[in-house]
């Protein structure tokens, strides 16, 4: 049976612990289906959309790997995809206690709902897409942080 993981997340841009995430991910799952969170809550930097289109240029070469987004409960999009397998990154211990609420919540949410983990190398573990915006909206240099395609419409919208 193939086996499948939803890797959610705000992607807001991708950056390399996200692509090397997903690069993992695909050593445990025959399928991935990177899922966008629209969360109206957040103001992002870029669009669903937009959020959507880093990722299929980086990873949508690969057939064993969907990129899709959702709105609301991402229980219910589990749900409504048939996928009960959650992929999620852990960079340092402060991620943990995060990351272990909301994979319980999940889970009481939906029982059969399970989440795995997966760590980056040293390479990435400062990484995040928050540090990523700051970063770039100053003008600095986030080249070797976020694929290239990224990096470029990062200094597009903020010239150094
Ligand atoms: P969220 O806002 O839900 O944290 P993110 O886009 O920031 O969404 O991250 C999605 C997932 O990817 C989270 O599980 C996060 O811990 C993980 N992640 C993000 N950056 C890295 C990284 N550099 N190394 C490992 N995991 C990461």
């Amino acid at each position: 049976m193939a086996r499948a993981a939803i890797y959610p997340g705000s992607f807001d841009p991708l950056t390399n612990g996200h692509v090397a995430i997903i690069q993992r991910g695909l050593k445990l799952f025959d399928r991935l289906v990177v899922a966008v969170a629209n969360n109206p809550q957040k103001t992002p930097l870029f669009t669903p959309d937009e959020r959507r289109r880093f990722i299929l240029e980086a990873v949508g070469h690969d057939p064993r790997v969907e990129v899709d987004q959702f709105d609301g409960l991402l229980v219910e999009y589990a749900r409504v995809r048939g996928v009960h397998t959650v992929l999620r990154g852990l960079r340092a211990v402060s991620d943990f206690e995060y990351e272990f609420q909301l994979a319980n919540m999940n889970r009481k949410l939906l029982p059969d709902l399970e989440s795995v983990f997966v760590m980056t190398g040293e390479d990435y573990f400062y990484v995040t897409a928050r540090l990523v915006r700051e970063v770039a909206t100053f003008g600095g240099d986030v080249t070797g942080l976020v694929p290239p395609h990224v990096a470029a419409e990062l200094t597009r919208r903020f010239p150094r």
